[in-house]
């Protein structure tokens, strides 16, 4: 049997959703499970936001930086460590990613780097359209130096929280609430999922009401079709909104469980080569993966050669997020950093930490990975 990633975990309640769904025929983009869907997970949140449920993460993203205000060459300050489908919604807008790199004692985005490039940004009188600070592998990031600064340029804030729903800021937010808006993911491999969605997330009834506005073909009210503006069909589907209400119900298990994993391997690989990402004072990281790095020269050993020794045993194990400053679809593009991501690409390696792998099959993980340690 392989060990897998992070695979979809389901509670056994979807179906029952599913059911009732089809019990009232609404296999359509709409309906009271897509309704009570985006109700269970704002209640989750805290109650005071509003939830858009919609097709995928990339799709809210989309609608995020497009309620923001992003168009054509405006610029974007975005984590450069994350995955394509956080940063490709900019280029559908016609707009121009500027790549951030991470801080070595978070591994979440360098808030300094931002703050020093806001000071530059505003003398030159080129501030960008948003900002796109990415919660990583399951972690917050610093939230509150970003909305300050976002506040006080007068530049909207996206918090990318496809990773990280479960998660905890340390001033005790929940991951998905923080920003001007704020995106989830329920792709497949996320902590939760519904197959494939995304929710778009705001305080805001008016952006939520625009967001809805423009997922549903920008339909003018009329009895007719009427539109004075070209929108998207980017709601989610209500059969898949139904496997999330099933999984909603086991969302706290889920990161417990995760926790419990990433405790585990902290216990089992106590190398002084190992470097486990580090998880701030106070926060409350779901660790939807558990991501290390491995330093070669004190393990004797790569990153490559372990994870190849997993493979061979049928364990899937992945490197960080290649940064997208190094994509050769980004070539040429500002990057502001010191290479911290590139180390952590280089050495990086994600473990598996799907929530319905067991401890057996953990420890066969940590086995491999110490056997190698221990011959190098
Ligand atoms: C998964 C993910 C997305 C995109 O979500 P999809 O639902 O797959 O479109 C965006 N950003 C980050 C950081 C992600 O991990």
């Amino acid at each position: 049997m392989r060990i897998w990633l992070s695979r979809p975990h389901m509670s056994g309640r979807e179906k029952a959703y599913i059911d009732e769904a089809f019990a009232c025929n609404f296999v359509a983009p709409v309906g009271p499970q897509l309704n009570a869907f985006e109700d269970a997970v704002a209640d989750y949140l805290g109650g005071n936001v509003h939830c858009v449920a919609l097709a995928s993460g990339s799709a809210a993203l989309h609608l995020a930086l497009k309620l923001a205000g992003v168009t054509d060459g405006d610029e974007v300050w975005i984590s450069s460590m994350t995955f394509a489908g956080g940063v490709f919604p900019v280029l559908y807008l016609g707009a121009k990613p500027v790549f951030f790199d991470l801080d070595p004692e978070t591994w979440t985005v360098d808030v300094e780097l931002i703050r020093n490039a806001f000071a530059v940004a505003a003398r030159e009188g080129r501030l960008p359209k948003a900002i796109v600070p990415t919660d990583l592998y399951g972690q917050s990031v610093d939230l509150a130096p970003l909305e300050a600064l976002a506040e006080d340029y007068g530049v909207k804030l996206v918090v990318d929280s496809a990773e990280s729903l479960g998660a905890e800021y340390k001033d005790g937010r929940k991951c998905g609430t923080g920003g001007d808006i704020a995106i989830l993911s329920f792709n497949g491999n996320k902590i939760i999922t519904t197959s494939g969605g995304g929710m778009l997330v705001t305080r805001s009834a008016e952006i939520a009401d625009r967001a809805r506005f423009f997922a549903t073909q920008a339909r003018d009210p009329a009895p007719h079709y009427e539109h004075s503006a070209f929108g998207f069909n980017y709601r989610l589907s209500n059969v898949c909104a139904a496997i999330g209400l099933g999984q909603m119900e086991v969302l706290n298990d889920r990161v417990e469980r995760r926790r419990k994993i990433n405790r585990r391997y902290r216990e089992a690989l106590r190398h002084p080569g190992i470097r486990f990402m580090p998880e701030p004072d106070g926060y409350n990281s779901s660790f939807w993966l558990t991501a290390v790095s491995v330093d070669p020269d004190l393990c004797g050993i790569t990153r490559e050669a372990i994870r190849e020794t997993l493979l061979e045993h049928d364990i899937e194990a992945r490197p960080l997020w290649k940064p997208m400053h190094m994509q050769p679809l980004f070539a040429g593009s500002r990057y502001i950093g010191n290479m911290v991501d590139e180390d952590l690409f280089s050495t990086g390696l994600c473990l598996p930490s799907g929530s319905d792998m067991s401890e057996t099959e953990q420890d066969e993980v940590v086995g491999r990975i110490n056997a190698l340690l221990a011959a190098a």
